[in-house]
């Protein structure tokens, strides 16, 4: 039952946060512009995060690993735009950051979510199911080419777990 209920979470939530970040478009420009800093960055992975410490509900726990990991892919692909101008920048509603300041906020939510999705992992299902969200999160933007959004979100994991074992390194040492 246990397994269960974080496998039904991380499904739904891998399926939600591929897309998730985009909502903005269906707000008011003035409240949520595309690319509002809201929905791309780190503030709703670490929202989950807190939801699933405070709660410790498995099903909760899955849901925000998955949504995480399909969340970090969509940011990678965001990382990539034609140009940074207009849509590409983030939003704080109606005003845009600077490129620089835009590409460190995703850049910023990559690594949030990639930490947190690995902080709450529990055992090997967790981790099987997470590259099984990963490839599903790739294949739903590969039309756009995969090849920078790839390294963006792998040396973005490697960082991740890499500032795991520095700042939680009660988690290296877990039994997964
Ligand atoms: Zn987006």
């Amino acid at each position: 039952m246990y397994y269960l209920l974080t496998l039904i979470g991380l499904v739904i939530g891998a399926k939600i946060g591929i897309k998730f970040a985009d909502i903005d478009r269906h707000f008011p420009e003035w409240l949520l512009h595309h690319r509002a800093f809201l929905t791309h960055g780190a503030i709703i992975p670490m929202l989950l995060a807190s939801i699933t410490t405070l709660t410790q509900i498995q099903l909760i726990r899955g849901f925000t690993i998955g949504f995480c990991v399909t969340n970090a892919v969509h940011l990678s692909f965001d990382l990539f735009p034609k140009s940074w101008r207009g849509y590409a920048l983030i939003h704080v509603f109606d005003w845009s950051l600077p490129p620089v300041a835009s590409w460190l906020w995703i850049s910023l939510g990559i690594l949030v979510s990639l930490l947190i999705a690995y902080i709450l992992w529990r055992n090997f299902l967790d981790i099987i199911v997470t590259v099984g969200s990963i490839i599903f999160g790739f294949s739903v933007y590969a039309h756009e080419g995969i090849w920078f959004p790839a390294i963006a979100f792998f040396t973005s994991a490697i960082l991740a777990v890499s500032a795991a074992s520095l700042f939680f390194p009660s988690v290296g040492n877990r039994k997964l």
